[in-house]
């Protein structure tokens, strides 16, 4: 799963499944779910929540932002911004930010 993850980059569940499916022919979508969510647990890997969208899984590694294409649904990982500044409500204290940037790609604009 994780070799998969590596060279797929950013993938959902039906291309991790289809693809595990090619070496081990017999086993369950609920097998890669449980196996998805180990990894989670263990922070091996992390999941992307796009709107609307099924989320996608890749190996975790430095804080990164995302840029997802409209068109080919091509996600692409983009540098975090140096500085974000939100307006907050008084007394809101922050955790973390993340920013996720939809458009197009080189390729299909
Ligand atoms: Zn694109
Ligand atoms: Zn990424």
């Amino acid at each position: 799963m994780l070799k998969i993850l590596e060279e797929r980059g950013h993938a959902d569940i039906d291309h991790i499944y289809n693809e595990i499916k090619r070496d081990f022919v017999s086993i369950s979508l609920a097998t890669v779910y449980k196996n998805i969510n180990t990894m989670l647990d263990a922070g091996l890997i992390e999941e992307i929540k796009i709107p609307k969208k099924k989320s996608r899984f890749e190996i975790k590694k430095s804080k990164h932002s995302h840029f997802i294409c409209e068109k080919c649904g091509e996600i692409y990982d983009i540098d975090v911004p140096k500085k974000l500044d939100f307006e907050l409500p008084p007394g809101f204290e922050p955790k973390e930010a993340s920013v996720m940037i939809t458009g197009l790609c080189s390729n299909c604009k």
